[in-house]
């Protein structure tokens, strides 16, 4: 399988199993905020009626004279008031003079006065008609007519002046807009929750786009590694190759001969065993298992012997070599060899690209608990566009690979990594056909 299609497979699932997830989470939620609301509802509905019959209950007690008798009073108290039989009531003198609380004028409440068998005896308002009889006592019912209308009722205990039962008030409400908020809420959750889930689904794309990305580049990365190494290792191995192949095709080589041939395989496996050292360094380096051999090294000694080292090869190049700055000892904490190997390649590659009569110029400073290390040459610079790519793995600029170089382009990411492990920085300034200066600041180590 294609890698990209995996990366792509990979983004799929986690998108995928992010939305389900919070699909879980978003669609408990939304439950439990639907139970919640239908519960404070329902308790508010209730709390409501229970204050209606109370109000009413305190108001018509009372007046109740006669057990199953209408007072005058009560019918002044609930105007609209239709007895079921005519002689339970009296002419009402001032009716709609006294008026109960405005809620039980409402359309969808009822009211109720029953006897103590639960027979009615008058009503207001529409109380649900196909249930005249039957309607119970107990204090809280839930009634659903044939037509399939829910009412909510309450009935409290009416007694006379004398402490004789009365009967029952019983007051309702029709569940139409409660049930019709529940409704509305549910329709909320239900359009609502798939687009929230389409956009929770977007977002988690792009999530895990996010998240998969520096993946993806290291894994490219690796790649182009892997591909840039296999490349180095071919050239020289090709050389050794191919050379071999025409001596064994030579039955009788000269002793010149022998010697020339002897002396390509011998640079061509150095080359190899360099590039072999380098990449098996790089790699330590990732994997930081170099720091144990960490020590306090003295500067301005390390690069003295590097100086030393170079100085045949600058001769050989005509290229001068400088030295300045403090040359007392300027210590670090940190690893000989690889900090050696970071004064080494910038030098060396001073030397390598400046032209003959120009100079490299090593300097060594101190200040703000920072040790500086510059090497500034005078050579054919480096073009803005490739200042920070000249870091990067195998890379050498343009042209500069059919130079006879003989660099891998290891050497700069090599010092830039050996810097950063020590905690360190590299960095360069360099101008097209001027010269390049590369900066090393190092922390210091503490005299004491
Ligand atoms: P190499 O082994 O090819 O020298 P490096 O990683 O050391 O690899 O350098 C990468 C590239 O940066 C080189 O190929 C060269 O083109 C450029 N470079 C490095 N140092 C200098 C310098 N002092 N002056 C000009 N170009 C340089």
């Amino acid at each position: 399988m294609n890698r990209h299609h995996v990366f792509l497979l990979t983004r799929q699932r986690l998108a995928g199993l992010y939305t389900l997830i919070m699909g879980v989470i978003l669609s408990l939620c939304g439950l439990g905020f639907y139970t919640v609301l239908a519960q404070d509802h329902w308790l508010s509905l209730n709390r409501k009626l229970g204050s209606v019959a109370g109000t009413l209950h305190d108001g018509i007690e009372p007046a109740l004279e006669e057990p199953g008798q209408i007072e005058p009073m009560i019918q002044d108290f609930l105007p609209g008031l239709v007895c079921v039989r005519e002689l339970d009531c009296f002419e009402s003198s001032s009716l709609g003079e006294r008026h109960l609380a405005g809620v039980v004028q409402q359309d969808d409440y009822y009211i109720r006065l029953v006897d103590p068998s639960g027979q009615l005896i008058a009503t207001v308002g529409q109380a649900p008609e196909l249930l005249a009889d039957g309607f119970g006592v107990d204090p809280w019912m839930t009634i659903v007519t044939p037509e399939g209308t829910s009412y909510r009722q309450v009935s409290v205990f009416l007694k006379t002046q004398s402490q004789d039962p009365w009967g029952y008030i019983q007051v309702g409400q029709s569940l139409n807009e409660y049930e019709a908020r529940l409704r509305r809420m549910g329709w909320t959750l239900l359009i609502g929750l798939p687009l929230g889930l389409l956009g929770v689904a977007a977002a988690s794309w792009w999530l895990a786009g996010v998240a998969m990305k520096p993946v993806y580049d290291s894994y490219r990365q690796v790649q182009q590694f892997t591909a840039d190494a296999a490349h180095e290792l071919r050239t020289p191995l090709a050389a050794i190759a191919s050379t071999v192949e025409f001596s064994l095709g030579e039955p009788h080589l000269s002793q010149q001969e022998m010697g020339h041939t002897l002396g390509v395989i011998e640079r061509q496996t150095s080359r190899l065993g360099n590039l072999v050292r380098d990449l098996l360094l790089l790699s330590r380096i990732d994997l930081q298992i170099e720091r144990v051999s960490q020590t306090r090294c003295d500067v301005n000694l390390l690069v003295d012997e590097v100086l030393e080292e170079f100085a045949a090869l600058a001769i050989a190049s005509q290229v001068q070599l400088k030295r300045q700055g403090r040359s007392d000892p300027l210590w670090i904490w940190g690893d000989e060899e690889q900090l050696y190997r970071l004064f080494a390649n910038l030098v060396a590659n001073g030397i390598q690209y400046t032209q003959e009569g120009g100079t490299v110029t090593t300097s060594v400073q101190q200040h703000d608990g920072l040790i500086q290390i510059r090497v500034e040459d005078t050579g054919i610079g480096i073009p803005p566009d490739q200042q920070q790519r000249i870091f990067d793995r195998f890379y050498r600029v343009q042209g500069d690979r059919s130079r006879h170089s003989g660099g891998s382009g290891l050497g700069l990411a090599i010092a830039q990594a050996i810097a950063s492990t020590h905690k360190g920085t590299l960095t360069v300034k360099t101008q097209v056909g001027q010269g390049s200066c590369f900066t090393v600041h190092l922390p210091e180590h503490p005299k004491t």
